[in-house]
């Protein structure tokens, strides 16, 4: 039987996880290598930050990306531009519309200034990213503005943002090829108090083509 996730991935398969709701994930994939994550059950919003596994001071910058293409979203063909202004990753396919890369990442601090004081001791994104980064050494201040997969932050005509309802659904992909060797840290993101995930954390696969 052929696994609908990895259809259109034509190089060999080299790495396939699914990382459980909630968790966090780190993976190296090298310069040509495409990694593709499948949103199981939908409207699941992945957190996600590039670093250059060469030099590891050299990460993933939304303020580049976002000014080098005059446009928030980000979309098919949007070339993900490190603080040197060096190509980390290219978006190669996309099945949802658009993804978020000025919402940030949820955090303790965050969800008792939205949500109330009894979400203090709730799982968020940032002690995920923590987690993550603290295996190869990296620590807080190495946790930069973020891309959210899967995420619908629209922006009103006022300029107001919103975090409200996916536009994802199960089963939805987004593929990104390497433009250099780089690192991966993602948050699966754990909020409960938003629509960001369906108000239902589930957990996501990651596939990487060589
Ligand atoms: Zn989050």
């Amino acid at each position: 039987m052929t696994d609908p996730h990895i259809s259109g991935l034509s190089g060999k398969i080299v790495h396939d996880e699914i990382v459980p709701a909630r968790a966090p994930w780190a993976h190296h994939v090298k310069q040509g290598e495409t990694l593709r994550i499948v949103d199981l059950e939908g409207n699941q919003a992945v957190d996600f930050l590039i670093y250059s596994a060469a030099d590891d001071s050299e990460r993933y910058s939304a303020q580049d990306t976002v000014a080098a293409q005059g446009n928030l979203f980000l979309r098919e063909g949007t070339v993900l531009l490190s603080n040197e202004g060096r190509p980390l990753m290219t978006i190669t396919g996309s099945a949802v519309e658009y993804h978020d890369t000025i919402g940030g990442a949820c955090s303790c601090e965050s969800n008792t200034l939205r949500y109330g004081h009894h979400t203090k001791s709730q799982h968020a994104c940032v002690e995920n990213f923590l987690e993550a980064n603290l295996w190869e050494g990296r620590g807080k201040r190495d946790i930069v503005s973020n891309i959210n997969f899967f995420m619908n932050v629209p922006v009103e005509a006022d300029g107001a943002l919103g975090i409200v309802d996916g536009i994802s659904a199960p089963s939805l992909t987004v593929d990104l090829r390497a433009e250099m060797d780089v690192i991966v840290v993602v948050s699966n993101c754990p909020q409960i108090n938003n629509p960001c995930n369906a108000f239902n954390p589930t957990p996501v696969r990651m596939i990487v083509a060589a």
